[in-house]
């Protein structure tokens, strides 16, 4: 899932500043389950925003809603004329959240209200770490199902760096399992520890992030172009 974390209530001001009437929107799917866009952190966070701008003599009146996905149109759509009403927007959405409103309805001030960290999972209660940073071509299949680009912190494709401590931590953050370390044993575990012995070519970098917007196009799913279409 996308983990995001609010910004501080100070920034949020910042931002807020001079509007009158602003419309808190979460968003229903990750970060309700991270804790950071849900419906009761939307009311939490905007019970806070009213008493500190009624406190600072500029108060502004922040109304609630919750849609269930941000980022897709289907979901936002119905929101509609509604936001006319208002001076802004505060999106309670991840970063594709906040774009897919701005996109939607592009002569309404949509601001952040979150930071949006990274892809990845609960490993503890209260606590999120990094699993994929969505390189567009997984080798997870040779290495045991850990990531190295994610969670090597050298990002290296071909075993520890050396640094690695007596009890498998990473030399970057003590707090942290040396990634290879960690690939080592599980690949010891499935008995296939041969295979990391193994060279492969260099990964192909060309379907990860630099280059640009990159997008996924399935025409078996793509609607059916009416004939006289260019
Ligand atoms: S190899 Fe790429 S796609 Fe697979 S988990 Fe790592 S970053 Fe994500
Ligand atoms: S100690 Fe392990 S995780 Fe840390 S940088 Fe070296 S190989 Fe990567």
């Amino acid at each position: 899932m996308i983990v995001a974390d609010q910004k501080p209530i100070e920034d949020i001001k910042k931002m807020l500043r001079g509007k009158k009437k602003v419309l808190a929107i979460g968003c229903g799917t990750c970060v309700a389950v991270c804790f950071a866009g849900g419906k009761r952190e939307v009311g939490v966070l905007s019970s806070a925003l009213r008493m500190a701008t009624e406190l600072d003599s500029e108060p502004v009146q922040i109304d609630e809603a919750i849609v269930q996905r941000q980022c897709e149109k289907e979901f936002i759509e119905h929101l509609g004329n509604q936001l006319e009403e208002y001076d802004a927007v505060l999106s309670l959405g991840c970063g594709v959240g906040v774009q897919s409103l701005a996109d939607h309805y592009p002569t309404t001030r949509i601001l952040p209200g979150l930071n949006t960290k990274f892809m990845g999972g609960p490993t503890e209660q209260g606590v999120w770490e990094e699993r994929c940073q969505g390189c567009g071509n997984c080798l997870l299949e040779h290495t045991g199902g850990i990531c190295p680009i994610t969670r090597c912190a050298k990002q290296l494709m071909n075993g520890p760096c050396g640094g690695t401590d007596e009890g498998g931590r990473c030399e970057v953050d003590a707090d942290t399992p040396c990634a290879w370390f960690d690939i080592w044993e599980r690949m010891d575990a499935l008995e296939l520890q041969d295979e990391l012995m193994q060279i492969h070519p260099p990964k192909d970098w060309s379907t990860s992030r630099d280059g640009g917007r990159r997008k996924i196009v399935r025409k078996d799913l793509q609607k059916p172009s009416i004939e006289g279409d260019s």
